[in-house]
């Protein structure tokens, strides 16, 4: 059966370098726990080059009461995949030469309960397989041991499936599953590089959430979209539903589906 394989890796970190990848089944158990009583508390929070992803990015936004646009241009940088001309996003560090991250403070994280997918996951890596008869997707997992990380010498232990379940993964790797599939979607049916418009309106449905319903409802683009009236207050007040319909408007406006 064709698979297609797309492998998450926890932003900021290089497996080529001083790391050990073990891959690990969904039940089996690894000794891991973070804490502020940690001696590296913060260390990962530093160096940062870490992405976000359009769900991340509404999460950091309610978080901290803000515009998606007020979001993208305090915080992130934006850049553009050289090959793909898709955009990225990721976070702007505070100066050099700690480079951590700017919601990192003495006490810990100020985003916590919001904090992006790559920072929920560490110190797993997902890795998913997407079957191209059925669109099944199967999920494999890592954990991604470094030298900094004392985490490892805690005596705490839990299975994957607990991990996940306490750091709230599920409804980010659901988006990010989504946003996986739009790229492989991009990637058959456009093998060229995305060109400024396509770019930009790639940007505008997934990441710029509040400019994107501007745009809609300023435009009166859903005028002759044949949706139901409730789903189109949804889209007016709920920033969920304008991120579903966004990666759907993607997938049929760049892409044909
Ligand atoms: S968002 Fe929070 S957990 Fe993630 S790098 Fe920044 S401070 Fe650390
Ligand atoms: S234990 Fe690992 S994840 Fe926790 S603060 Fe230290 S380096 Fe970061």
């Amino acid at each position: 059966m064709a698979m297609l394989w797309v492998i998450y890796i926890p932003l900021g970190e290089d497996p080529t370098m001083d790391h050990h990848l073990t891959p690990i089944s969904l039940d089996e158990p690894f000794r891991f726990a973070c804490a502020k009583t940690v001696p590296c508390f913060n260390a990962c929070c530093r160096d940062l080059n870490q992405f976000l992803t359009p769900y991340d990015i509404l999460r950091l936004k309610h978080h901290l009461g803000m515009s998606s646009g007020d979001f993208l241009q305090r915080y992130c940088f934006q850049h553009t995949g050289p090959e793909s001309g898709l955009p990225i996003v990721t976070l702007k560090p505070k100066a050099a030469p700690q480079l951590a991250c700017p919601f990192v403070t003495a006490r810990g994280c100020s985003v916590y309960v919001n904090r992006p997918s790559s920072c929920r996951t560490y110190p797993l890596v997902r890795a998913i397989s997407k079957s191209r008869e059925t669109g099944a997707i199967n999920e494999h997992f890592m954990v991604l041991k470094e030298t900094h990380c004392r985490g490892f010498n805690e005596n705490k232990a839990q299975t994957v499936r607990q991990w996940l379940e306490q750091q709230g993964i599920c409804v980010y790797n659901e988006f990010n599953d989504m946003l996986l599939d739009i790229i492989s979607l991009k990637n058959q049916v456009r093998l060229a590089a995305l060109d400024i418009k396509s770019r930009h309106l790639f940007h505008l449905a997934l990441y710029d959430l509040d400019n994107f319903r501007c745009q809609l409802f300023e435009n009166n683009l859903l005028d002759n979209a044949e949706m139901e009236p409730t789903m189109i207050e949804a889209i007016k007040s709920d920033d969920v539903t304008l991120l579903r319909f966004g990666i759907e408007w993607v997938k049929r406006g760049l892409f044909g589906r």
